[in-house]
């Protein structure tokens, strides 16, 4: 038995540090001590980002011109990148999103770029707000 140096109570101590300082604390007292410890290290949580691949808006205008300026006909160039011709047009009249396969496959192929990285920013200060926002989520806010 001893005397806790936090709560004065006669109890079992042991030697802890509290504010760089040894003290004799009981087991209740060096409980909270922990506690508080634990939540000391959330908040002091590292800023956090994440990195994601999308495909840039304007996809459609630029395979369409990429295209053009190839010289190529469709059906060869969909042929070539193994593709269905109807898949290439959809793509060419921003029908549809190109998948990320084939987005980096027409990169390779004719030089461009329709893969864009977006930060993600999970830090505490700007958690759920994006720097650039996904196709699907803009459409979501009109
Ligand atoms: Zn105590």
């Amino acid at each position: 038995m001893g005397q806790c140096d936090i709560c004065g109570l006669e109890r079992k101590t042991r030697g802890v540090i509290v504010e760089g300082a040894e003290v004799e604390a009981c087991y209740a007292c060096v409980g909270k001590q922990s506690g508080e410890e634990k939540k000391r290290t959330v908040k002091k949580e590292r800023p956090k980002t994440v990195k994601e691949e999308s495909i840039v808006e304007n996809y459609a205008e630029i395979v369409k011109n990429a295209i053009k300026e190839s010289g190529k006909r469709e059906e060869d160039i969909a042929k070539e990148m193994n593709i269905t011709l109807s898949y290439l047009k959809h793509i060419e009249r921003g029908e549809m999103m190109p998948d990320m396969k084939t987005a980096k496959k027409f990169e390779k192929k004719f030089n461009i770029r329709l893969v864009e990285t977006v930060v993600l920013d999970f830090t505490p200060a700007n958690r759920e707000k994006k720097k650039e926002l996904t196709m699907e989520e803009q459409a979501e806010w009109e």
